[in-house]
């Protein structure tokens, strides 16, 4: 008998661990996507999209994952865009303005046709749901890229 609720509690034990490795999983809630390929990035940066514009939403959105040092390219949105971040800690930056650090949580509205930058801090990679409002006004515009000077400036908390 004693030997029975024993071997009774050790199962529960065992499935209430097991309840909780579940639970404090920390897989992403978005697939990281696919490796960046073109000249608009420096880096290591993977996008998975969402959704493209389409007839009833003029919108398009997608999850872009930057590992450390990788950032875009300076650019402009015609339509403005929102950034979601949703993992680690990264930076944004206006032209004109200081770089402002982004982190789990934070969302950052770029307005239309300002010049910026978005992209991972120097040690620690983030991930950011970008969204392209307004998209009928237009593609993204693309400058030139971040260099390292404009990149490893200090940057105040
Ligand atoms: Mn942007």
């Amino acid at each position: 008998m004693y030997i029975k609720i024993c071997l009774a509690i050790l199962l529960l034990g065992s499935g209430c661990t097991k309840n909780i490795s579940t639970s404090m999983n920390t897989d992403p809630t978005f697939p990281k996507g696919n490796k960046v390929t073109n000249n608009n990035f420096v880096g290591n940066v993977y996008v998975q999209m969402f959704a493209q514009k389409d007839t009833v939403h003029n919108v398009s959105l997608g999850s872009v994952t930057f590992e450390p040092g990788a950032r875009t390219n300076w650019h402009s949105h015609p339509g403005g865009q929102i950034l979601m971040v949703t993992d680690g800690i990264g930076y944004y930056q206006e032209r004109g303005s200081m770089i402002r650090k982004m982190r789990k949580g934070d969302v950052i509205k770029c307005p239309h046709n300002i010049e910026h930058w978005h992209g991972a801090s120097p040690t620690t990679s983030v991930t950011h749901i970008a969204i392209s409002t307004n998209t009928q006004l237009g593609e993204a515009k693309w400058i030139r890229p971040v260099t390292d000077e404009e990149y490893n400036v200090k940057i105040i908390d």
